[in-house]
C-alpha cells in the first residue's frame, strides 16, 4: 500500500504549470490577487522593499493570462515574470507602499472554477514591513542557489503571450537573493471604472407579482432598472449595463452568468414584492445565505427562484447549489462587501425617507446573487400587494426618488472601497 502511495506521489507533472488567468479584487481591508490555474501548484510568497514589491515564486510555468487588470486603488503598478532557474518562475508584483502578506492560499478547482492561488495583501507603515518580509508563506521546493541575474519582464495586456523570458546565464552564487533589475515600462490597462449589472427581475412569459392595481412587477422593475441606469451613467463615474433592456426572460443563472463575464464590481437586482398580507410594504434588501432569515424571506426566495419554472425553462442544467458555493473560501468576501452594500441601501433610504419593511435587511438562497466574486444584492423596493405601495410604484417620480437614493447608497460604497484600499 505505501509502495503505492510512493508511487503516486514521485509522479511529476504531465505538463507545465499554466497561469491562466491574473485577477486583482478590492476589499475595504485589503487587496487580493487570484492566479488561476490549469493544476493545483505549491508555491510560496513573501514580501520585499526597495522598491515595493510582492514575490511569487512557482514551479516554472507557461504565462496564458491575457489582459490583466490593475486594481483601481493604485497600488499595483507593474506585473513582472521570469524565470529564476529551470525549475522555478517568478511572479513579481511592483506595490508603490510597504505591504504585508495577510494570507496565501491554494484552492481546489470546482464545477464552476479553477484551482486557485490567494493571496491578500495589505499596506503597512515602513517599519512593519522589515519584520513581515521575513515571513515566507506556503512551501516551494528550491534548487541549491539561485541565478542573481534573473530577470524578470513585464507583463502587460498588449504585449500577449508569450512572453520574452529571459535566458539565464550560468552564474551560481550561494546567496539566496535574486534581484529584478527591468524597469517598470509598461503600464496595464488604463484603470476602468466600476462596472454595475443592474438585473431587472423577472420579464416575458414571467410576470413575477402581479399588483393589487393589477401593475405587473417585472414592467416596474424594468421602468426602475432604467431609471438607476440613466441615473448613474449621468454620474460618469460607472460602467452600467442591465440584464434585459426589453420585456423577455432571462434565465437565472444567466443573470449570474453576464454579471460575471462583465467582471461586475456589484450587481443589483430590483423585484417588487406580494404578500397575503396586504398591510406589508417597504422596500428590503436580501443578500445570499443558505438560511433565510425568516419564513417569510423564505417563501420569497422560494418564489423568485421559481421564475425559472414559470418561464417553462428547463432546470436540469442548473449550476451548482448555494450550498456548495458557500464553502468556498473566495465566496466570504464577497459575500461581506455584498452585506456592506445592503447596510448602505437601508441607510440611505432611511435618508431619503423611503419606507422600508422591519428589517430590512434580510438573508436568503436567491438563485441571481449566486455569483461568487461579483458582489451582489436583490432589492425589493415595495410590495405590489400593498395598496399605497403599488400606486408609488407605479408613479415615475417615485422609482425616480427610489434610484436616487441607489446612486447615493452605491457612491458611498464605492467611496468606502476606495478609501480602505489607499490607507
Ligand atoms: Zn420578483
Amino acid at each position: 500500500m505505501s509502495l503505492v502511495w510512493g508511487f503516486l506521489v514521485y509522479v511529476p507533472y504531465a505538463q507545465a504549470l499554466s497561469i491562466d488567468t491574473v485577477r486583482f479584487g478590492t476589499h475595504p481591508d485589503k487587496t487580493r490577487i487570484v492566479l488561476e490555474l490549469d493544476q493545483p501548484t505549491d508555491f510560496k510568497a513573501f514580501v520585499l522593499n526597495d522598491p515595493y514589491r510582492i514575490v511569487i515564486d512557482l514551479p516554472a510555468y507557461e504565462w496564458n493570462a491575457g489582459t490583466i487588470k490593475k486594481p483601481k486603488n493604485g497600488l499595483v503598478t507593474d506585473l513582472r515574470t521570469g524565470k529564476l532557474d529551470t525549475i522555478t518562475s517568478r511572479l513579481v508584483v511592483d506595490v508603490t507602499k510597504p505591504v504585508a502578506i495577510r494570507s496565501a492560499f491554494t484552492l481546489p478547482a470546482s464545477a464552476s472554477a479553477k484551482n486557485r492561488l490567494v493571496i491578500d495583501f495589505q499596506v503597512v507603515s515602513a517599519n512593519t514591513t522589515t519584520d513581515e518580509k521575513k515571513k515566507f508563506f506556503g512551501e516551494l521546493e528550491q534548487q541549491p542557489a539561485i541565478n542573481p541575474a534573473a530577470k524578470t519582464t513585464n507583463v502587460n495586456a498588449k504585449i500577449a503571450a508569450p512572453q520574452k523570458i529571459e535566458t539565464q546565464t550560468n552564474t551560481i552564487t550561494p546567496a539566496r537573493k535574486p534581484t529584478e533589475t527591468s524597469k517598470v515600462t509598461n503600464p496595464f490597462t488604463p484603470l476602468r471604472k466600476p462596472h454595475i449589472v443592474i438585473d431587472a427581475g423577472h420579464g416575458g412569459q414571467d410576470p413575477g407579482a402581479i399588483g393589487i392595481n393589477k401593475a405587473y412587477e417585472k414592467n416596474i422593475a424594468l421602468a426602475s432598472a432604467k431609471e438607476l441606469k440613466k441615473k448613474l451613467e449621468s454620474t460618469g463615474r460607472y460602467k452600467v449595463s442591465l440584464t434585459r433592456d426589453r420585456d423577455y426572460y432571462i434565465k437565472l443563472y444567466k443573470r449570474v452568468q453576464i454579471a460575471r463575464a462583465k467582471k461586475a464590481d456589484l450587481f443589483i437586482s430590483i423585484h417588487a414584492d406580494s404578500i397575503d398580507d396586504k398591510n406589508v410594504r417597504g422596500a428590503s434588501v436580501y443578500t445570499l445565505s443558505n438560511k433565510s432569515s425568516d419564513a417569510q424571506t423564505a417563501k420569497l426566495a422560494a418564489r423568485e427562484n421559481r421564475s425559472d419554472i414559470i418561464a417553462g425553462v428547463d432546470l436540469t442544467h442548473e449550476d451548482k447549489e448555494v450550498s456548495d458555493i458557500l464553502l468556498d473560501l473566495a465566496m466570504r468576501d464577497t459575500m461581506n462587501q455584498s452585506k456592506f452594500f445592503a447596510n448602505t441601501v437601508v441607510s440611505t433610504f432611511k435618508n431619503h425617507n423611503i419606507g422600508l419593511l422591519r428589517k430590512p435587511h434580510r438573508y436568503a438562497g436567491f438563485a441571481v446573487l449566486k455569483a461568487p466574486d461579483v458582489p451582489s444584492v436583490l432589492l425589493e423596493i415595495g410590495f405590489m400587494s400593498n395598496r399605497q405601495d403599488a400606486a408609488l410604484l407605479a408613479r415615475s417620480s417615485y422609482r425616480s426618488k427610489v434610484a436616487s437614493a441607489l446612486v447615493e447608497s452605491i457612491n458611498r460604497y464605492f467611496q468606502t472601497v476606495e478609501k480602505n484600499q489607499s490607507q
